[in-house]
């Protein structure tokens, strides 16, 4: 998702309280419970568009922290602009690129990951830049606790086959998959839409998803 650029979004998100600047976040790694002030378990939403799911998720799970990130400050403006219209206590963003995802959370900080409608990077060469890619799994399982899980839903086909091929190379394995999430209705308890979900399955595409681990559930790290 890019919007169109947004004058004055950088200085929003400058004044902003519920952004973790660029300045304090070679701080962030090991600090999370003290940013929030408490000990609740923290996830991540990478990618997060407008914020619709992570902020949803946040007032229905007031025991668990959230992250939203993204890359554009015109798309990030939109999620600021929400928390302002309804403030949440255990909800804050990040303006990043999620390839410097480890320098912003220890290893084994975070408790769950999701990736929603990832952009597809449909050229070969760009395999790298897809957010369920092998490179990016690496990086997840350094900051993902042991036992951790990561949720990715998506309605596009293609990419959606190329993120299961890459589980058992990258030495992860899926503990649910389905290419309907939608006529599922065990999986779809509890399933909160995002903007790109509303959108695409208005139309009748099938979304797909898969929850997976790490094989043998430990982080490399410190491999415990
Ligand atoms: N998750 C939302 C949803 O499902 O409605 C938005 C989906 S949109 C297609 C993908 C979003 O991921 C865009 O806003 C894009 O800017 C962001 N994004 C893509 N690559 C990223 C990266 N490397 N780091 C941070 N954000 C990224």
């Amino acid at each position: 998702m890019r919007l169109r650029n947004i004058a004055g979004s950088r200085e929003v998100i400058a004044d902003s309280p519920y952004v973790v600047q660029e300045a304090e976040q070679p701080h962030c790694p090991g600090n999370w419970k003290k940013i929030f002030g408490n000990d609740n378990p923290v996830q991540i939403e990478i990618g997060m568009g407008k914020g619709k799911f992570i902020h949803t998720m946040a007032g229905m799970h007031p025991e668990i922290n959230y992250i939203g990130i993204e890359k554009y400050s015109s798309v990030l403006l939109r999620a600021i602009q929400k928390m302002e219209r309804e403030e949440l206590p255990n909800l804050r963003f990040l303006r990043m690129d999620a390839e410097e995802i480890t320098q912003v959370f220890a290893p084994g900080e975070v408790d769950r990951i999701y990736l929603n409608f990832s952009d597809p990077w449909p050229k070969d060469r760009h395999a790298k830049r897809r957010l369920p890619s092998r490179e990016y799994l690496a990086r997840y399982d350094v900051i993902l606790k042991k036992g951790g899980k990561l949720e990715f839903k998506t309605d596009n086909r293609d990419l959606f086959d190329f993120a299961v091929a890459e589980l058992e190379p990258a030495g992860w394995r899926a503990d649910v998959i389905t290419y309907d999430l939608h006529g599922d209705r065990e999986l779809m308890r509890g399933n909160v839409m995002t903007e790109y979900e509303e959108k695409f399955s208005a139309l009748g595409n099938p979304i797909c998803k898969y929850i997976i681990s790490r094989q043998g559930g430990s982080h490399k790290p410190g491999g415990n």
